[in-house]
């Protein structure tokens, strides 16, 4: 079977949810037995969002193969089986340093190298280069209609269609229909609006998602359809949800998926969605009540700088039938003596990945509160390298030990920068990215979450532990249980004498789903579970 594409794009404002709505389609597709894959492409200009502030841009996700890419692709991996890389997230940078280097090779032959055709050859070049053997792919373009940048992205997509065919190739459009108080009606221009700018470029969407907060009457369905020249059918609800993972399942009331396979000339299938269905039921009204964590971070006054870690906790409840209620707990102002007060209320403490050295006191000092008070703690890359420091200062005797980041002259650098980046400073892609080995030692808290010894996970840091100092601190209860095969690099630590206190080097809440929670995160919140009853 050929390849079908379902194009994503969004109108009004940003922010809609298009990759959640991608997201969605691709579990539904998936339920209907078709194997799928998503791609994302967003129209700014860097060449991928890795030297962005998670302030602006919110987290960066890292694929297998070392990407830092945008969130969305989370949201991809979680929702269905797809296993994302470097050609499932393109940035305009992206292309056009591709068709710049083509160009210095001499690749266009003299010719003069233009938006169209070479920009947009380029662009759909890379939509096929990851359809082989795949039935249906789903391309997302970031950005709103009428942003400059995403221009060659559409008349790609345009052309792209006009190639495949219609029954190849269908245009989704996700939209905001607010419902204005004053007066006490949905309104239906900015669609009209957005749709009219869609069109204007050669693109008549096949159905619109229109975000919502109620359900929309016929009567409305009936005007946006006419207005848009969008059968009555294909205008849906999408409706606000409690927890994302109902998307799917409100999408599929609507008759999404089974429009988009008619739109597609598809084969009818049944529908299996059971243990979605089961999962999302679980995560609405868990059994076991509501565990607090402590997220003590930097970022923290943005949710999607920890988007992924945000959902695999979720996970983790998940797995525990319990709600998980996050705190965060800004790092940088807990030296003045608040800290106990702060987390009060949490069952368990998590330090976060992190870059740079505001907060880090923070972080260190609720460290030491979570080992004194046999709070259960979970630290994570900057967390573990914290602990680290924590550690050796306050039990290893070793009061100016840091890492090489936050202090270059330190006499004690427990944490350092990778030997083959010393004198590297440019500050994209230097740093340990993607999935690397670990082996886990028998005995150990993850080897008991794991179930198995050997196991891969991604990462995202310039620093490591420096070993030297692990022979000293392990005999004062700092205990190395997870390292590359070759010993090389630490990958988790953990204090055996401790209810539960369980570090780790990379980031596993890349990793986790809801349907799969993460080992990390599941015996993390058993752990937050089991003192919530102590502390009773
Ligand atoms: N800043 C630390 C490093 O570069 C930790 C990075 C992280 O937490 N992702 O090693």
């Amino acid at each position: 079977m050929a390849t079908k594409y379902i194009f994503i794009t969004g109108g009004v404002v940003s922010s809609l949810g298009k990759g959640l709505a991608a997201a969605s389609i691709g579990r539904l597709m998936e339920a209907r037995g078709f194997s799928v894959t998503l791609q994302k492409f967003d129209p700014y200009l860097n060449v991928d969002p890795g030297t962005m502030s998670p302030f602006q841009h919110g987290e960066v996700f890292v694929t297998e193969d070392g990407v830092e890419s945008d969130l969305d692709l989370g949201h991809y991996e979680r929702f269905t089986s797809t296993v994302t890389s470097r050609e499932h997230n393109f940035t305009s940078g992206k292309i056009y340093e591709q068709v710049i280097a083509k160009e210095r090779r001499g690749d266009y032959l003299g010719g003069t190298v233009q938006v169209i055709p070479h920009v947009t050859d380029e662009i759909k070049e890379c939509i096929r280069r990851i359809s082989k053997g795949v039935d249906i792919q789903i391309v997302e373009i970031g950005g709103t209609i009428g942003d400059i940048e995403s221009l060659p992205f559409l008349e790609a997509i345009r052309q792209f269609r006009l190639e495949v065919g219609r029954s190849n190739a269908v245009f989704v459009h996700l939209t905001l229909v607010p419902y204005i108080g004053a007066a006490g009606e949905l309104k239906t221009k900015p669609t009209q609006h957005s749709v009219r700018d869609l069109r204007a470029i050669g693109i008549q969407p096949d159905v619109l998602l229109c975000r919502t907060d109620r359900l929309l009457a016929k009567e409305i369905k009936k005007k946006i359809a006419l207005f848009c020249n969008v059968p009555e059918e294909a205008v849906m609800t999408a409706m606000d949800v409690e927890s994302i993972y109902e998307v799917p399942l409100v999408l599929a009331r609507e008759g999404l998926d089974a429009i988009l396979l008619k739109l597609l000339d598809l084969p009818y299938r049944d529908k299996n969605m059971d243990e979605w269905v089961e999962m999302v039921q679980r995560a609405k009204s868990p059994a076991d009540g509501e565990v607090v964590v402590g997220i003590v971070g930097k970022y923290v006054a943005y949710e999607d700088s920890y988007k992924s870690l945000n959902e695999a906790l979720t996970h983790g409840g998940i797995a525990n039938n319990v709600r998980v209620r996050l705190h965060w707990v800004e790092a940088d102002n807990l030296m003045d003596g608040s800290l106990p007060e702060k987390v009060a209320p949490c069952h368990g403490l998590l330090v976060p990945g992190g870059f740079g050295i505001r907060g880090v006191d923070g972080m260190i000092e609720a460290i030491r509160f979570a080992r004194e008070r046999r709070i259960p703690f979970f630290g994570i890359c900057l967390g573990l390298q914290c602990a680290v420091i924590e550690f050796a200062r306050n039990v290893g005797g070793l009061k100016d030990a840091d890492s090489a980041e936050f202090n270059p002259d330190t006499p004690h650098p427990v944490i350092y920068k990778l030997r083959e980046l010393e004198g590297v400073e440019q500050m994209g892609g230097n740093m340990r990215l993607g999935k690397w080995p670990c082996v886990i030692k028998s005995n150990s808290a993850a080897q008991k979450a794991y179930g198995r010894t050997e196991i891969s996970e991604r990462h995202r840091h310039r620093y490591e532990v420096q070993r030297k100092y692990m022979e000293d601190l392990e005999k004062r209860g700092l205990r190395v249980t997870g390292e590359t095969p070759d010993h090389r690099f630490v990958e988790i630590l953990e204090i055996p004498d401790h209810p539960y206190f369980l570090a780790c080097q990379f980031h596993p809440e890349f990793k986790s789903k809801p349907i799969q929670p993460h080992p990390l995160f599941r015996s993390f919140i058993d752990a937050c579970k089991r003192h919530r009853t102590t502390a009773r």
